[in-house]
């Protein structure tokens, strides 16, 4: 695999095929994003949203550094030594041949980890009924009368029934997660989703996570920083899910 692929560094891109050049970078280790295996992270370049605070505006807007078949070569050469390999980005789901992909990725006997934001509810749909994923982790991104605002785009409807989709099977296990800005979202819209992932009888891990700016880089909303975090100590618990807290 080209060198440049294994970082997570925010260069400019090389070439500007971003149609053929799907993948922005590579992580090469972790054992902090696929839980209970070890794994490599996979960042697809473009998105779908438009989220304020994204801290990676040149991998949801900028072009694609490597092809799928550099990916591949890598992925040959650790086979035996990782576990899984988590999709991330960008959104992966952007991708359009992100269902052969992983169909090869599997054949391999790789694990795999989707990271989305819930907009593609068709492809999840199919990907679930293929057997295609063994973990999703799941951006609730902001409830619904805050959505756009949060996003940049009105489809609340569609990452609803990503959620509902994944809350009504067990074939496999998943996680939601929000990333809280308190220049965008309060403890109010925290409890509101909250109430919502009851109400739809999610039963796994909710994690809110405290924004962090990427070392004074700009975000996508050119966003100001915090000026303070949120209030954690009144976020209720909920009944039927655990919450967990991450950097705050
Ligand atoms: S934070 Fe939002 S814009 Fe950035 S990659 Fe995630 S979904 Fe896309």
């Amino acid at each position: 695999m080209p060198s440049y692929l294994t970082t997570n560094k925010i260069t400019e891109p090389s070439c500007s095929q971003a149609g053929t050049l799907p993948i922005y970078s590579v992580t090469p280790f972790t054992m902090l994003d696929f839980p209970d295996q070890t794994a490599c992270v996979i960042w697809f370049t473009g998105c779908n949203m438009r989220c304020g605070y994204c801290h990676n505006p040149q991998i949801v807007k900028g072009k694609g550094r490597g092809t799928v078949e550099d990916v591949m070569k890598f992925l040959h050469k650790r086979l035996g030594l990782l576990d899984g390999v988590v999709l991330s980005g960008g959104e992966a789901s952007s991708y359009p041949a992100l269902g052969e992909f992983i169909q090869t990725i599997k054949a391999l006997g790789y694990a795999i980890k989707l990271d989305t934001n819930g907009l593609r509810p068709d492809m999840i749909r199919e990907f679930l009924e293929k057997g295609f994923l063994d973990y999703i982790a799941l951006d609730y991104k902001a409830p619904s009368h805050k959505f756009k605002k949060i996003t940049g785009v009105e489809k609340f409807e569609k990452f609803s029934e990503t959620l509902d989709l994944l809350c009504h099977q067990s074939r496999i296990p998943f996680e939601v997660r929000t990333t809280v800005h308190t220049g965008l979202m309060n403890v109010g819209d925290i409890v509101e989703i909250i109430n919502d992932l009851e109400l739809r009888k999610y039963e796994g891990t909710y994690s809110i996570q405290n924004f962090r700016a990427d070392n004074g880089r700009p975000t996508l909303g050119l966003l100001p920083p915090q000026t303070r975090t949120l209030d954690i100590k009144a976020i209720p618990k909920a009944r039927n899910f655990d919450i967990q807290f991450r950097n705050f």
